[in-house]
């Protein structure tokens, strides 16, 4: 076709087109690309435990009891009490009366938002969300209407001329941002979903395992889980395994089981993963000392780079550096590469253009010995 000829061309001509780059192996903070070894600033892996033994050695005993595959979706065969022991463990985790497992993020909030809401009601995003946020809002059908990112003046301007149009009503955010690396303020979104009447659902990609004395997440560690009907996040970053989950109330979750076509349409994800991802709950409350070292680190990396006079966004283990163009965000991306530092130019669509950025991802794995080093590497880009 003509047009993905066209497409490609536009893309390569403005720095845009993203390509595919194997690894030979990856895990504690490392990465190897092409033969050589890089400290991995790219990855999810923000606790590093996607290596851990007791994860690994839980997934392999589940192969050789269970196989490899569940055989079908979890209402026809492929429902394990595995299953059931891990959506008790999220529930408790979360502090709410029920949990579902699904198969990825993109999965869960495609399915919820789309089982949970129809053409009568309307949804209030945070215009930095997460594109399968996005996506599952236009899959329900529900008005999608956008608030400026964080900014809660304008999410109430926009209730109060809005709410009265519409039948339910929900109001979405991330509670750590991806590609900003800052928190939402669960607080005034709490209150506002109150006052107007309105429902809250939260995404914890990027906090769970990380925030909160349990390391629930942010939910956890400003006490707002009773106040937060749909508490949404993954196994696949912090946690170190793959899948995600919905954590609400009984009622919701017997719903979805009915209802969510990317829950009922699908088939469960395999014993060894669900095995690995109670395994990883079991670690985030056996190990704090982990997120302890993360944010450590975190506050380490934000003090250093500001003490350069770099400007970074964000508070978390998410450290942005916005370049703005997309060739220089490439360009020092590349330097920082040959330095043997794994971390790529995040650029449009990923974020809005004119804003191509740097982007870190800080891991346990990691020292503070290593992210001196780093910061100096950034120094001398000269941004
Ligand atoms: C990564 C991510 C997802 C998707 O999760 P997967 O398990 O990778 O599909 C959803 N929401 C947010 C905020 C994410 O960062």
């Amino acid at each position: 076709m003509e047009e993905i000829k066209d497409f490609l061309k536009k893309r390569e001509d403005g720095g845009l087109l993203r390509t595919l780059k194997p690894s030979s192996s990856r895990g504690n903070g490392r990465i190897t690309i092409d033969s050589k070894e890089y400290f991995d600033f790219c990855s999810n892996d923000y606790l590093g435990i996607s290596n851990h033994e007791y994860l690994k050695e839980a997934a392999a005993k589940a192969i050789s009891r269970f196989g490899t595959g569940s055989s079908a979706s979890r209402l026809l065969s492929g429902d394990y009490s595995l299953h059931h022991s891990l959506e008790e463990k999220v529930a408790a985790f979360k502090n709410k009366e029920a949990a579902l497992v699904f198969n990825s993020g993109y999965q869960a909030n495609i399915g919820i938002l789309s089982a949970l809401f129809a053409e009568k009601d309307a949804i209030f995003a945070d215009k930095l969300s997460h594109a399968s946020i996005l996506d599952g809002i236009i899959l329900s059908g529900a008005k999608l209407i956008r608030f400026k990112h964080n900014d809660t003046e304008h999410l109430e301007s926009l209730l109060k001329k809005k709410r009265k149009n519409f039948k339910n009503c929900l109001i979405v955010t991330e509670t750590v941002f991806s590609m900003d690396g800052d928190e939402a303020p669960l607080k005034k979104l709490v209150a506002l979903k109150e006052k107007y009447n309105c429902s809250l659902m939260v995404d914890e990609a990027h906090a769970t395992g990380i925030f909160g004395k349990n390391g629930s997440g942010i939910a956890e560690r400003d006490g707002l889980s009773d106040k937060i009907e749909f508490i949404m996040g993954t196994f696949s970053k912090a946690l170190g395994s793959f899948g995600a989950y919905l954590a609400s109330s009984k009622e919701t979750i017997d719903y979805l089981v009915n209802t969510c076509r990317s829950f009922v349409y699908s088939t469960a994800l395999p014993p060894a993963i669900i095995a690995a991802n109670i395994a990883a709950l079991e670690i985030i409350e056996k190990e704090p000392q982990r997120r302890q070292k993360l944010l450590d680190q975190v506050d380490f990396f934000h003090k250093g780079l500001k003490e350069k006079n770099i400007k970074a966004l964000g508070s978390t283990q998410i450290v942005p550096i916005v370049v703005g163009d997309n060739f220089k965000a490439l360009d020092y991306a590349k330097t920082l590469q040959c330095k043997g530092w794994w971390m790529l130019a995040v650029r449009p669509p990923t974020v809005p253009v004119g804003q191509s950025r740097l982007r870190f991802s800080l891991s346990a794995a990691h020292d503070k010995e290593t992210l001196t080093k780093l910061i100096n590497d950034i120094v001398s880009l000269g941004i």
